[in-house]
């Protein structure tokens, strides 16, 4: 007998540092869509953002490692930054893929990102070849995603409402999620600017990590622009 298909959700981010608003909103995806588990995958030089500021990519996934371990759930991917160059998410997807070519993937990533979607590298061959999860980010509420971007809204019907998730389909039997998830606003640029500026931020990441950034002197000096 086959075994039943395997959900993965795959979170790609800078995660400079992670946080607890990405990791509430991993949770609450996997329990939304039934993943088996959530794998983070950390950039190696994110192409969204200037990288000259940047930590370096063994910190941020060492800091990602430390806070899935209490998470059975939660894995991390070290592809991207183990890569040279840049790292493109349909690079990472045709990668995963060849790696688990049984699994059904689930890419998650926040409205205010997909909402441009069209910048992304080949982004009509991602829609053929993974499900997409989109978040509303606590604090981009205007962003709430309750239609699809211009630029794909045309390949997708509308399939189904299951719970705080409506479900679009496209030719390729792939799924766009557009799921409300309740979140906790907060974000790795205030986390850098708290400590810089030797504030707390002892509710916005888990312990382990605050004691990693503590430890290695991370985020003390203010990012060039
Ligand atoms: P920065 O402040 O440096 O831009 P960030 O907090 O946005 O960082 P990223 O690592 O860039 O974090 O984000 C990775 C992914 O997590 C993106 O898809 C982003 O939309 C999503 N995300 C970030 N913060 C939250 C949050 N509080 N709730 C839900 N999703 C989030």
């Amino acid at each position: 007998m086959l075994g039943k298909q395997k959900k993965i959700g795959l979170f790609g981010g800078t995660f400079d540092p992670i946080h607890t608003g990405h990791l509430r909103a991993a949770q609450e995806v996997r329990e939304i869509l039934n993943l088996d588990k959530v794998s983070f995958v950390p950039s190696g030089r994110p192409p969204h953002k200037n990288i000259a500021h940047v930590t370096s990519p063994e910190d941020r996934y060492e800091m990602v490692q430390l806070a899935v371990r209490e998470f059975p759930s939660f894995d991390v991917v070290d592809y991207e930054i183990r890569k040279e160059g840049i790292s493109y998410t349909i690079d990472t997807l045709i990668y995963l893929r060849s790696v688990e070519p049984e699994a059904e993937f689930y890419f998650i990533l926040g409205n205010e990102l997909f909402s441009s979607i069209e910048s992304w590298k080949n982004y009509r061959e991602l829609f053929q070849i993974s499900n997409f999860a989109v978040i509303t980010r606590p604090g981009f509420e205007n962003l709430s995603p309750r239609s699809l971007p211009l630029a794909i809204e045309d390949k997708f019907l509308y399939y189904k409402q299951t719970g705080n998730a409506t479900l679009y389909k496209n030719s390729a039997c792939k799924l766009v999620a557009l799921i409300e998830i309740q979140g906790v606003e907060v974000s790795s640029t205030e986390i850098r600017k708290r400590v810089r500026l030797g504030g707390s931020i002892s509710n916005l990441t888990p312990k382990e990590i605050e004691e990693y950034i503590m430890a290695k002197n991370l985020y003390l000096q203010e990012a060039p622009q």
